[in-house]
């Protein structure tokens, strides 16, 4: 893709499904700008940002952030309309509705996953607080224990991957994200986001007709 062309993308699935690991990858290898509401969220709180304060009980407790919050959030991150890849945006009906006023969605990827492959997916994984990239205590655990081999980074749990939260999140997207399939359904493809996190790529890759 060159940058002068235009694709924007919604990435779609369960907690645990593989967007962020997905759209990382993307990202490295395309001229898409990542738009990514749990990275922004976490950073605000990180930043004792009272938007952040006010949005952490929500996370914590596996419920999402209301909507206006969100749509706000999303506004003003808007400097680029176009190559952009949505992380974990839209969530709900209103927030589709509101994207499409904003912005022109051409793709969206719905990463499918048995919900019980995600409670062990999450339960497990660890992400260095330095550069972002995320272990698994089983898959693929840090040669170098609590840090990351990478840059050394301290290794942390997110608070809202403690089983019972997992399973309040995944009760969150059946009822109030899984819509958003029908929603989407001309603009969808569907990617089976089991095996690994190559394979899974590729077909990512080869549904968007993107060449790497
Ligand atoms: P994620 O990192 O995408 O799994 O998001 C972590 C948490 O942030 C979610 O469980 C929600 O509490 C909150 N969150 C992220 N994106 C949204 C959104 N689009 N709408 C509402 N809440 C969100």
């Amino acid at each position: 893709m060159s940058e002068d062309q235009s694709l924007n993308l919604v990435f779609l699935g369960a907690p645990g499904a593989g967007k962020g690991t997905q759209t990382k990858r993307l990202i490295k290898n395309f001229h898409f700008k990542h738009l990514s509401t749990g990275d922004l969220l976490r950073k605000l709180i990180q930043e004792k940002h009272p938007l952040g304060v006010k949005a952490k009980s929500y996370m914590d407790e596996g419920n999402l952030v209301p909507d206006s919050l969100m749509i706000d959030m999303i506004k003003t991150q808007m400097h680029q309309k176009k190559n952009i890849i949505f992380d974990g945006f839209p969530r709900t009906l209103a927030q589709a509705v509101a994207l499409d006023e904003i912005t022109h969605i051409d793709k969206v990827v719905f990463l499918e996953v048995a919900h019980q492959e995600v409670i062990q997916r999450l339960t497990g994984r660890r992400i260095c607080k330095q550069c972002g990239f995320e272990y698994h205590v089983e898959f693929l655990p840090s040669k170098k224990g609590s840090v990351c081999e990478k840059c050394n980074g301290a290794l942390y749990q997110r608070d809202d991957d403690q089983e019972e939260v997992i399973k309040k999140r995944l009760s969150v997207f059946t009822s109030l994200t899984a819509p958003l399939i029908q929603y989407y359904e001309g603009k969808l493809l569907r990617v089976q986001a089991m095996g690994t996190v190559e394979d899974i790529y590729q077909k990512i890759t080869q549904g968007l007709g993107l060449s790497s």
